[in-house]
Order: structure tokens, then C-alpha cells, then sequence
């Protein structure tokens, strides 16, 4: 009898050791695994921060968050130009709003430029950490170059702006990558 309430709990200890198990590792799936584009975009203003467009986004468009998970500076607000901010979006691998593709914000890392990119090209400084950044996460997320997306060849918009050729950031991230061709 005794036995049998031990064989019964044993069951049920090895029931709940695979569901933690199976929630342990899909939550890591979901966090560290799911990612598979990223979108590059530009602000289409000289001026701001991640605060700034933070604050832009979630009084007047009512997000909860900035658009982005993570925003490359020109310098303007007091940054460094070609700094790196990254989002709390991005630190707790939320879903962006960077399309109004809900399936692209899910499984799409959103960066963006901080310029008018249609009037002048990205600051030099803007361009290398671009790269770095694109190189970094396509090796930590096995994201190849081709998946390296401008926010216009997926939708109607003029977004990064003209002055942005994604054919030249997808082969500068090629050769950082030492891929062939
Ligand atoms: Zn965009």
C-alpha cells in the first residue's frame, strides 16, 4: 500500500521535472532562438535619442516601449555619433513595433538610424557601427547577410531613405564575414 503512494508520487515528480524542463528550454527558444531577419531603418529626424523616440512612441503612438531594439546616434542629444543604444526591448527580447507586420516585429531584430537618411548618407561613425552591429548579431543569431533586410523591400515606405544602399550593408557584412562571393 505504502509503495504505492511512493510509486504514484514518483510519477508524478518526473511529470512535473519534464514540464520544467520543457518551459526552461522553450523559454530560451523563444528568447535567444526565434530571431531570423533583422530590419534596418532610419528616424527620418537629425534630431533624438533612444529616450527621446522612447518617449515620442509611447505618448503619442501609446507603445509601451520605443519601436526599436536598438538605436544607432548622430551625435545629436549629447551622444557620441556612431553610439549604440540598446532598448529595453531588446534586454528583455520583447516584439518591437518597427512594421505594422506583426509577424516581421516578432521574429525581426529593428534597428534603426538616427537621420533623415532621403537627405544625407548615415555619419561615417553611424555606417561602421551599423556593420559591427549587423556582423555581431547575424554571427550570435546564425542570421545570414541576405536576411538582412531595409524596412522598404518588405513594405510601402521610403524607410531607410535613398542615401542607405542595403545591397552595400549586406556585402560589407559579407566580407566582415569572410563569405565567398
Ligand atoms: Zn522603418
Amino acid at each position: 500500500m505504502k509503495n504505492h503512494r511512493w510509486k504514484k508520487l514518483a510519477k508524478w515528480f518526473v511529470i512535473f521535472l519534464t514540464l520544467l524542463v520543457v518551459g526552461i528550454f522553450s523559454r530560451y527558444w523563444w528568447k535567444e532562438k526565434r530571431w531570423r531577419y533583422i530590419i534596418v531603418h532610419h528616424t527620418a529626424s537629425d534630431l533624438g535619442n533612444l529616450e527621446y523616440y522612447r518617449r515620442i512612441h509611447q505618448q503619442e503612438r501609446g507603445w509601451d516601449d520605443i519601436a526599436y531594439h536598438f538605436v544607432i546616434n548622430n551625435g545629436s542629444f549629447q551622444t557620441i555619433p556612431g553610439q549604440i543604444e540598446e532598448s529595453n526591448l531588446w534586454k528583455e527580447r520583447r516584439r518591437g513595433y518597427s512594421t505594422s507586420n506583426k509577424w516581421v516585429n516578432t521574429f525581426a531584430i529593428a534597428i534603426v538610424i538616427v537621420g533623415n537618411l532621403n537627405n544625407h548618407p548615415p555619419l561615417p561613425q553611424q555606417y561602421e557601427s551599423l556593420i559591427n552591429l549587423l556582423v555581431q548579431l547575424s554571427k550570435q543569431y546564425n542570421i545570414p547577410p541576405e536576411r538582412i533586410i531595409g524596412h522598404r523591400e518588405i513594405q510601402n515606405t521610403e524607410c531607410p531613405g535613398k542615401y542607405l544602399n542595403m545591397a552595400k550593408v549586406r556585402l560589407d557584412v559579407k566580407k566582415k564575414l569572410n563569405i565567398k562571393n
